[in-house]
């Protein structure tokens, strides 16, 4: 074993092997998060909605609603971060039931449709768009249907595609693409030391052959984007160990290096762009005025229509008993404002990634690997608005957790801090002097900042 494997602290390295060994006791494991998944998604369907005196602690209804949108959703994003993606290999019952028919299903060869780069930005914004138009975090039966449309084509994906495998999860999961960025920053990964497989370096180790459910070469494989942390592979041939390493190694030096354009339209309109204006376009003055504008535009022109036609709830929402009915115009509204939101970050990113590339002359994917320096604000950006739909369930169940607020915005700020470092991190990679890569710096630190100020005056008004 070569002396940076000796190096891994020996207790993590344990864990992975540990995982190793309790492939049964996870398949149990995971067997279970399916029984508790389907409850939670059907259970719902059968019982009256929720009214205001109900709780999560009364209602189940209420109940299934924070544990997806409330605890499920942030935390997976949060755990994903600081520990990579265990969820996935160990927990999301999608993953293991898309496996599981994997193994007794047609075993067919992948065709080349699916492995298209721009599947993860497709599926998260259209599934992202949707649920904000049906009010997926308010009602159960568009919760189920997304979710469990979601899982239902996981399961056939896996039935007719490769053999024990997870093809849906490699290239169709809405949110693939998002764990993928985010598990980045985490400082546990799977290491594979190189030298191992070089002739006449094999190291001890088991030998048998590993079965990545992702689809990974695993002798190649750099940083942790796609693999589930599943442990199957803990100690293969001596040169796969579970690690520490630096949080910001894979993006300074490792698989950063490699980005495409499809994980920089994820980071820059998406994640900073989509995401922020889906998560509170509700209190957002701006879609306020685009819907008055809008109605008085139809009242201009006579069309009542869009004012009053209702559609069903399977394609706005449409609840008018809880006084909840989305019309044509609210959606056009709030379809306005998720592209300005869009083309806004593209513009207040784009234009300083631009100038930073020129600046630092850079030249081999230079603006890929640069935007990878934002992914510790996107991440932060999208946790801190996911955890607004925790406070605000919380809240009307009565329960305030002090001192919240305070703990999302500090996590902004120190985001944007570290992306700010990585642009200077980064820049250090292609350009040796200092004035260079400080006003490289300090160029993208201005959209950072303000995008982080912008961010937390959002979610605290
Ligand atoms: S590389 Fe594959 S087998 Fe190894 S831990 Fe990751 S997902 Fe599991």
């Amino acid at each position: 074993m070569t002396s940076s494997l000796r190096a891994a602290p020996a207790l993590v390295a344990t864990f992975g092997d540990v995982l190793l060994r309790h492939q049964a006791a996870i398949r149990r494991l995971q067997w279970a998060m399916v029984a508790l998944y389907v409850v939670l998604l059907t259970v719902p369907l059968l019982l009256p909605l929720p009214t205001h005196t109900d709780y999560a602690w009364n209602n189940v209804v209420r109940f299934a609603q924070f544990v997806f949108w409330g605890v499920w959703w942030p935390f997976i994003i949060l755990a994903t971060a600081l520990v990579g993606r265990f969820w996935c290999g160990i927990l999301c019952p999608e993953g293991a039931l898309s496996e599981f028919a994997s193994q007794h299903g047609a075993g067919r060869a992948i065709p080349g449709w699916m492995k298209w780069s721009g599947w993860p930005v497709v599926s998260f914004v259209s599934t992202t768009v949707y649920g904000q138009l049906t009010s997926i975090y308010q009602y159960p039966k568009p919760a189920a249907l997304l979710l469990g449309g979601s899982t239902f084509a996981a399961i056939v994906i896996g039935a007719r595609y490769g053999k024990a495998k997870r093809v849906w999860c490699r290239f169709l999961c809405p949110v693939n693409g998002v764990f993928a960025t985010v598990s980045k920053i985490a400082p546990l990964h799977f290491r594979v030391d190189p030298d191992s497989w070089r002739p006449g370096n094999q190291q001890q180790g088991r030998s048998s052959a590993v079965n990545c459910a992702p689809l990974i070469p695993i002798k190649t494989m750099q940083g942790a984007a796609a693999c589930h942390m599943c442990g199957r592979c803990s100690g293969y041939r001596g040169a796969i160990r579970l690690s520490w390493r630096n949080p910001a190694s894979d993006i300074v030096h490792g698989s950063g290096r490699l980005a495409t354009m499809g994980e920089t339209v994820l980071i820059v309109p998406v994640l900073l762009g989509l995401v922020p204006a889906a998560l509170h376009w509700s209190d957002s003055g701006l879609f306020q005025m685009i819907r008055l504008w809008l109605v008085e535009r139809c009242l201009d022109l006579h069309l009542i229509w869009p004012l009053s036609l209702r559609l069903p709830w399977w394609v706005l929402t449409d609840y008018p008993l809880e006084n909840d009915v989305m019309t044509l115009v609210d959606a056009v509204a709030l379809l306005i404002l998720l592209s300005v939101s869009v083309v806004a970050a593209t513009i207040v990113f784009g234009i300083p990634l631009a100038a930073c590339v020129r600046i630092l002359r850079m030249r081999e994917r230079p603006l890929h690997h640069l935007t990878q320096a934002l992914i510790p604000l996107a991440a932060a950006c999208l946790f801190s608005g996911l955890l607004s739909l925790t406070v605000s369930q919380l809240r009307s169940d009565g329960v305030v957790i002090p001192c919240l607020d305070l703990f999302r915005g500090s996590l902004v700020l120190a985001a944007a801090a570290w992306s700010a470092v990585l642009v200077l991190r980064i820049g250090a990679l292609y350009n040796g002097r200092l004035a260079a890569r400080m006003g490289a710096t300090f160029i993208m630190f201005l959209p950072i900042a303000a995008f982080s100020i912008i961010w937390i005056v959002a979610f605290l008004g």
